[in-house]
């Protein structure tokens, strides 16, 4: 390989699905996949078209699908029609996710159940979709990121149902890697700290939370949405292929601390 030979770090001619790609975070990873060549397809609820603008911005390209995430089997049964209708995939990026904030003695039960829908057991069924359609080929590869957080591995406060989530994706990443590194999948995560996106607009609004928020971050800043994206596309790439089980912080050093 020449010095010059990017070809590790480059997703052309891949095709990626990402859930939650019409804002924050997800909308991040999409841009981050494009810029190195690969064809984004984004599922989430809403209208898709910013995504869509910004990825042809960087001369790429975007299909949207429309999929509630709250209904796991119809999200599996949606990465099968995408993979009949549009093609095969090689990575697919577990994005969307929710929180609800109350006192643990407070939470509600339908505010259990629904994080835990969308954010782990969805996360789970494509995951399964994606890996039988894979194992069905010979010789195909595939790669899957899940986004976790820093709360996968801390307790926080007022976010019982979020927090328990995230402590399952770390979990399930890491029994999947381990079923399904022989296999050719890769399956990774990335645990974000403060990004600035819908997500946090509530904590950003209020100064005293703010304030603590960042001076706790050693960077001194918030992360921005592509800075996951190209952890993203990296866990995508050739480059990480021996990587399997690995969650990795992009929080500014949150973690580190
Ligand atoms: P946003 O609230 O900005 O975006 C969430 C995304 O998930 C949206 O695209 C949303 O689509 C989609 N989504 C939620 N519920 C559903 C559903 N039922 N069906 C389809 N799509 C759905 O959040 P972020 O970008 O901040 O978060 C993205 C991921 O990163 C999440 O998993 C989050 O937990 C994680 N994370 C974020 C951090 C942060 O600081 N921002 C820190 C650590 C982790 P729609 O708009 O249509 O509802």
């Amino acid at each position: 390989m020449s010095k010059t030979d990017l070809s590790a770090f480059s997703l052309t001619g891949k095709r990626i699905l990402v859930t939650g790609a019409n804002t924050g975070i997800g909308q991040g990873i999409a841009v981050s996949i494009a810029r190195v060549g690969g064809f984004v397809v984004g599922v989430g609820r809403s209208a898709m078209a910013e995504t869509a603008g910004k990825v042809a911005a960087v001369g790429g390209s975007f299909e949207a699908v429309h999929c509630d995430l709250g209904d796991p089997v119809a999200a599996q049964a949606m990465l099968d029609r995408v993979w009949d209708e549009s093609g095969p995939l090689d990575g697919l990026v577990n994005n969307a996710g929710i929180i609800r904030r109350a006192d643990a003695v407070d939470l509600s039960e339908t505010d259990w159940d629904d994080v835990l829908e969308v954010n782990l057991k969805t996360v789970f069924m494509l995951s399964q979709g994606f890996a039988r359609r894979v194992l069905a080929d010979p010789g195909r590869r595939g790669k899957i990121v899940n986004i976790a957080s820093v709360l996968s591995f801390q307790g926080g406060i007022r976010v019982a149902s979020y927090t328990a989530s995230k402590h399952g994706v770390l979990g399930i990443t890491r029994l999947l890697a381990c079923e399904w590194a022989a296999k050719g999948i890769n399956v990774n995560a990335i645990a974000p700290g403060y990004i600035e996106t819908n997500n946090t607009e509530a904590l950003r609004a209020d100064p005293d939370r703010s304030a603590a928020i960042l001076a706790r971050i050693p960077a001194g800043r918030w992360g921005e949405p592509e800075d996951i994206g190209d952890a993203a596309v990296f866990l995508l790439a050739p480059a990480s292929n021996y990587m399997h089980g690995a969650v990795v912080p992009v929080d500014g050093g949150w973690l580190a601390r």
